[in-house]
């Protein structure tokens, strides 16, 4: 039998509750890691830390946070150490997204995806790497986006939230390298959640959208977070301050006609 790669690791995953993080909880925990699920989604997060303790009792738990305030990262750390011992993988994967041409873009819409994303995922990285030194070290993956390589139409306030948190990636990696902390960042194309749901469309209207791309679809949340499982895990032990993608073909250069 093959060893799992996060044995006796502790993972902590922001956005845990729904999406690409709920399905980067269960992978992880599937590769023997105790995972803290952290959100503010209570009932959407115990659902995920139930079904992860029917596979394995004792292998997750929920932790309440709301990745803006640092209060609350303070707490969801003590928590996840009191339950679990110190955090060895962090995954910053909560985010927003709010779609507007630039002169309807609130300034209110605006500040809420910078305050989630971007100061989300800093505070992350100032709080959370506390516990990985103490840990002897680890891996932090933040989650960037293909708008935070490329701009788009109406993607002003999450462009630049994903922009920034490739900068952020990189100079923490430089910080932390020292203390054995790899830092990199996912940077996933159009995937299968809530996120992207728009009100009325069918799947065939996604297929319309997506087809012109090389692999010609969205992504499932589970392929994103084998990306994610790679970079906390020591298969990526030479990997830090990269930008890893995970889009399909989406950056590779022009779509089909
Ligand atoms: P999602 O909307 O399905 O899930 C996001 C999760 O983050 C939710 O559980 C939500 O409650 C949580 N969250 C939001 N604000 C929070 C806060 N202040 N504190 C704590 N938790 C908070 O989204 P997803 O598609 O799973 O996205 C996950 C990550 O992947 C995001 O960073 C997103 O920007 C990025 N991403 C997604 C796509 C895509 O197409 N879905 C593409 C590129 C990048």
């Amino acid at each position: 039998m093959t060893a799992m790669l996060l044995a006796g690791k502790v993972a902590l995953v922001t956005g845990g509750a729904r999406g690409i993080g709920a399905a980067t909880a269960r992978l992880l925990a599937g590769e023997g890691a105790r995972v803290a699920v952290a959100d503010r989604r209570e009932d959407e997060g115990d659902a995920v830390v139930d079904a992860l303790n029917v596979a394995r009792p004792g292998s997750a738990v929920f932790v309440p946070l709301d990745v803006t305030s640092e209060e609350s990262w303070r707490s969801a750390i003590d928590a996840t150490e009191l339950a679990f011992g110190l955090i060895s993988v962090l995954v910053n994967n909560a985010g927003i997204i709010r779609v507007a041409p630039l002169e309807q873009m609130t300034l209110d819409n605006f500040r809420k995806v910078i305050d989630t994303n971007l100061i989300g995922t800093f505070l992350g990285l100032k709080y959370g790497a506390e516990s990985l030194k103490r840990a002897g070290g680890g891996s932090i993956v933040n989650f960037s986006s293909v708008q935070g390589m490329e701009g788009r139409q109406g993607f002003t306030a999450y462009s630049a939230s994903k922009f920034g948190i490739r900068g952020l990636t990189k100079s923490a990696a430089i910080e932390l390298g020292p203390h054995n902390i790899r830092v990199n960042a996912v940077v996933p194309g159009p995937t299968k959640t809530k996120m992207i749901e728009r009100p009325g469309w069918a799947d065939e209207d996604y297929d319309r959208m997506y087809g012109k791309y090389p692999l010609g679809r969205m992504a499932n949340p589970e392929e994103v977070a084998r990306m994610v499982l790679f970079l906390a895990s020591d298969q990526s032990s030479f990997c830090t301050g990269g930008d890893y993608l995970v889009d399909g073909g989406t950056l590779a250069g022009k779509p089909r006609e």
